[in-house]
């Protein structure tokens, strides 16, 4: 029940009451397409458009947060913070537009997103995403002289080496490295004109050139780039009015000392459809190659990938995920971040067992490199459930039915208790019976205790959350 009529007005006027308690600039960013969820006994879910938000408002704005909150809603008790996708646009109506209600100063609202690319004039092209940079490109053995001729050419366009030529299998990160070298040539010079775009684009525009009769128009717009990025060149295949086009763009690029650079998925030499003439000048300058990465690079990506997400995943489900996604970074990367994002909805934490979840459905094949023992199918007994609490926790299921008193073994064995009580419905007696033939008030007292806990346990609440997806329930 809400004390104001809608959540969307009591948001309002929380945010009211947090706008004064904090900078301007962080308030329009990450306050930005906010809104109550709901709010029921005292709990209050808060839904934000992404990680990065929601993490600011669990973290850095948490005091003020839950200041404003208990001012507005004395029956207030706790807060949790949810990513909801569908926020990011305004088009859920409970995420309010920020900058609407409270930011009238345009140079006020410094919003994360794509940088302003400069173009040349009535030239249409993809602008580039400032995601990818040189930076956050993961050298391994696969990609280390890709990863230098770009570098090179960055700091060097139209003189280093020109055209550059980069092949490679999908999704192992040409496109990265493409993107990461016009935004680095940008870096170190936002006047230079840097055009990125697919070769079905270029091929796009070219036949609407021709349509409209302005073929010579185009010509003279792409006269003025400084460096032409062509991604996945091997589109141009059997298009022969679009090559015409793009040999005679290249000549005069080339000829002026303007950088090229063009990625494909295979070697130039292995280019059918394409005239030999073109192909022929892809060998002029330099030619480099992106192989699969090997198991450690995979896994330092994916370790970055999680600093970038802001994310905490213990490493045996990252080491996991490399083992078993060998083919792809585009793959490995998915995977990671489905991971995440369906633990964040449901208030779990990545294990082995979500992520295989995951990859089994993806594949439809069970995933190899999972333990024996590790069977995904639900669990029905207390031997189950002890063994995914104890993979869990990091203890050994041995304990878990043992005697131990301390600490990190009593809390999973409650736990462990608990979610078979809950789960399975056992009766308390045959529960005590499986745990060595414990009496039937202990088994009793342990569940009362972890319902207790959960009531205000967020970090607890999160664990039981987890362990009953990986149990199937
Ligand atoms: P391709 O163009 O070769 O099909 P992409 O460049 O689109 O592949 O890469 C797919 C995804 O994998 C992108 O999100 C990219 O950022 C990421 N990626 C690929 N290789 C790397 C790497 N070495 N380091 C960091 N991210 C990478
Ligand atoms: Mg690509």
């Amino acid at each position: 029940m809400l004390a104001v009529s809608s959540e969307r007005e009591l948001w309002l006027r929380i945010l009211e009451k947090v706008e004064p308690e904090v900078k301007k600039a962080h308030f329009l960013t990450w306050f930005q397409n906010t809104g109550v969820i709901s709010f029921d006994e005292g709990i209050m879910t808060v839904g934000a458009p992404n990680l990065y938000a929601k993490d600011w408002l669990e973290n850095k704005f948490n005091e003020q947060l839950i200041a404003a909150i208990r001012f507005i809603e004395p029956r207030f008790q706790n807060l949790v913070v949810e990513v909801r996708p569908g926020f990011d646009s305004n088009n859920d109506n409970r995420s309010i537009d920020v900058t609407k209600f409270f930011g009238n100063e345009k140079k006020m609202r410094k919003l994360p997103g794509k940088q302003e690319v400069r173009l040349a004039e009535g030239v249409a092209s993809k602008c580039l995403n400032p995601k990818y940079t040189l930076h956050n490109y993961v050298i391994g053995q696969n990609s280390r002289l890709a990863h230098a001729a770009c570098y090179s050419v960055a700091h060097n366009p139209g003189k280093a080496y020109n055209p550059l030529f980069v092949y490679g299998g999908v999704g192992l990160g040409k496109t990265h490295l493409l993107q990461a070298t016009g935004n680095e040539i940008l870096r170190n010079d936002p006047d230079k004109i840097v055009v990125y775009m697919t070769s079905e684009r270029f091929t796009n525009e070219i036949v609407e050139a021709i349509g409209k009769r302005n073929s010579k128009a185009f010509k003279d717009r792409y006269r003025k780039v400084d460096c032409l990025i062509i991604d996945d060149i091997q589109f141009l295949a059997d298009k022969e009015m679009t090559q015409q086009e793009f040999f005679h763009t290249f000549n005069e690029l080339y000829d002026n000392n303007k950088q090229i650079i063009i990625s494909s998925d295979r070697p130039p030499r292995d280019l059918r459809g394409l005239e030999d003439r073109l192909v022929s000048r892809f060998g002029m300058g330099m030619i480099v190659d992106v192989q699969h990465p090997d198991y450690e690079t995979r896994l330092a990506i994916l370790h970055a990938k999680c600093r970038e997400q802001q994310s905490m995943i213990h490493p045996e489900v990252l080491e996991f995920i490399a083992k078993n996604v060998p083919d792809s970074v585009r793959e490995l990367e998915g995977l990671l971040l489905q991971a995440i994002a369906e633990a964040e909805l449901e208030h779990t934490t990545p294990t082995v067992r979500h992520v295989a979840s995951i990859l089994k459905k993806l594949r439809k094949a069970i995933p190899f490199e999972m333990n024996a023992e590790q069977d995904l199918s639900r669990a029905r007994t207390s031997q189950d459930v002890v063994q995914i609490v104890a993979e869990y926790y990091k203890v050994a299921a041995a304990e878990i039915f043992g005697e131990a008193r301390k600490s990190e073994i009593m809390k999973p064995r409650q736990v462990a208790m608990y979610l078979i009580r809950t789960g399975l419905n056992f009766p308390y007696e045959k529960i005590g019976a499986d745990f060595g033939g414990k009496n039937h008030t202990t088994v009793m007292h342990s569940c009362e205790k972890v319902e207790k806990a959960l009531k205000k346990d967020q970090a607890l609440i999160k664990d039981i959350n987890s362990i009953k997806k990986d149990m199937g329930i």
